[in-house]
């Protein structure tokens, strides 16, 4: 149905809340299909700027860890970068969990590829991108066991594949009706936009037995004024930390563990390694690209070209090497680099392994403050963890610190990512929502994003945060697009 009504009460087809890459998919999906959504959205940059972004998240409880064997998570204050760096799809029997089977495995990655624009040859033409990979895959004693890949990337180039040629995925990529300055309905009325609103509760009618979701409540920040809006589906992508929240202030309460080890390193390129850049050792064309940048700088020191891309090159989670690999350098201040160390010489290093499972021993509590509030006056997260103690998990931890000082060498802190936060399962017992994010025990409320995604993980979470909202976008649509069809028609 088409939106009804524009003072107090508002009524609709769907509410999705958050604008990061599982809202957007959401909405683009539904939208496409019919339904009428009011999107919500707390920040404003998400649209217009380049890039998602991350709630400003408090936390506390870390507790003390170790760098052989930790786990842990730095929220990072209102980051405006691109949503995600690499976009990697989980290694089918290490990382996937069985919830979906193969073959819709590979479907829901393909469509999500396909709507995030993951692409791994963006950086092809970049001397320092090859330079890692040839000297890395050069020096590989396993005989060529491990594979060595270009990071998948959602990003585009146009040109040359210098600086300034990229562009990366944001919310209008997924969402081109986004690319509007206004606030209010576009797409033929079927998408209504709140941007710097927030979402502050879901107001529901049985608090005791969950039931129905009855009405959002929510807060523009432009005119400081409340409104409610009444809709079949409640579609909550607010993030890992937010998202869960949402669901606490609400009257629900949530527990969460998953979150993955991850120990990032900054390391400079060695001088003989850059060294070798005019000689041309894979013959690349580095020499010709070496001598024009000589002929144009002539007092630089260093024989990579000023715009010369940062390397993304990557390992994926194998049996044999049960963590995600990656050699990457943003040159962008998502990555400052130390003033002495010119910026082509810096590389960064990110290795991640999966989170153990309750069940052998690791644990992370997700807990909400209702006196600590984060800076839009929503219940603080507080995140408490316990590493695990056992013996697989700390050998595993040690030997990824091990194979990450090795590779460094070869070249020349600190944790994220919250996964499992709102996890889907098979029933209550084991999860918060099904494998759609239907929260067990409503009818009417979904949950979306890094959250619904189980541990289990050693790549980026973000990839098969969408594969979920995917399917949990058809599911809604398997059930509203006929309504909505028929509504149209009246
Ligand atoms: C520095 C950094 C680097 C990263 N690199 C990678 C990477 O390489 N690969 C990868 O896969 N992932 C990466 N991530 C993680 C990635 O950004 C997240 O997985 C992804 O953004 C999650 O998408 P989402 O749509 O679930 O949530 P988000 O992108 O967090 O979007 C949630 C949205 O909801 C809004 N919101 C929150 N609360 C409310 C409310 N109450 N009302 C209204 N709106 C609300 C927020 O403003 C936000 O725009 C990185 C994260 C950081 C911080």
């Amino acid at each position: 149905m088409a939106s009804k009504g524009s003072g107090p009460v508002t009524e609709t087809d769907a509410v999705v809340v958050g604008l990061g890459p599982v809202g957007t998919t959401y909405d683009r999906k539904l939208v496409d299909a019919g339904i009428a959504v009011h999107m919500i959205e707390i920040k404003d940059d998400t649209i217009q700027g380049g890039g998602g972004s991350r709630i400003a998240n408090q936390q506390s409880g870390l507790g003390s860890f170790n760098v052989s064997n930790h786990l842990g998570q730095v929220a990072i204050d209102d980051i405006s970068s691109p949503w995600t760096f690499s976009a990697s799809r989980r290694h089918p029997k290490l990382e996937r969990c069985s919830l979906f089977n193969g073959d819709e495995w590979d479907t829901l990655y393909a469509e999500a590829e396909k709507r995030l624009r993951i692409s791994s040859t963006a950086f092809d033409g970049s001397i320092r991108h090859q330079l890692v990979k040839r000297t890395l895959q050069a020096a590989d004693h396993d005989g060529g066991a491990r594979e060595l890949v270009s990071m998948p990337l959602p990003v585009a180039r146009n040109g040359s594949g210098e600086e300034g040629d990229l562009e990366w995925t944001r919310a209008a990529t997924v969402l081109p009706q986004l690319d509007t300055e206004a606030n209010g309905s576009v797409a033929n009325g079927l998408l209504t936009l709140h941007r710097q609103t927030r979402l502050t509760k879901l107001v529901r009618g049985d608090l005791s037995g969950g039931g129905r979701v009855e009405s959002a409540l929510c807060r523009d920040f432009e005119t400081d004024k409340g409104f409610l809006i009444k809709a079949e589906i409640y579609v909550i992508c607010a993030g890992a930390l937010s998202t869960p929240g949402i669901l606490h202030g609400s009257g629900w309460k949530t527990d969460a563990d998953g979150l993955p080890a991850l120990p990032v390193a900054s390391w400079v390129l060695s001088r003989d390694l850059v060294n070798t850049v005019p000689k041309d050792p894979y013959h690349l064309g580095w020499n010709e690209m070496a001598e024009k940048h000589k002929r144009e700088n002539f007092d630089d020191a260093i024989p990579i070209p000023l715009k010369d891309l940062g390397p993304h090159v990557g390992a994926p989670a194998s049996e044999r090497y049960p963590w995600h690999a990656e050699i990457y350098r943003n040159d962008d201040a998502t990555t400052p680099t130390a003033e002495a160390v010119d910026r082509r010489m810096a590389v960064d290093l990110r290795w991640s392994t999966y989170a153990p499972s309750s069940a052998s021993g690791g644990k992370g509590r997700l807990a909400y403050s209702d006196e600590m509030t984060d800076i839009y006056g929503m219940p603080g997260p507080i995140i408490e963890l316990q590493p695990s103690s056992e013996e697989a998990d700390v050998r595993r931890a040690q030997d990824m610190i091990q194979d990450m000082c090795s590779v460094a060498s070869k070249l020349g802190g600190m944790l994220r990512h919250a996964t499992g936060t709102t996890r889907a399962g098979t029933s209550r017992d084991d999860s918060v929502c099904d494998k759609y994010g239907r929260v067990w025990g409503t009818d009417n409320v979904v949950v979306g994003g890094c959250n619904v995604v189980p541990a289990g993980s050693a790549c980026d979470p973000t990839l098969t945060a969408v594969c979920f909202a995917i399917a949990g976008a058809d599911k809604i649509i398997e059930k509203l697009a006929p309504k909505a069809a028929v509504a149209g028609k009246n």
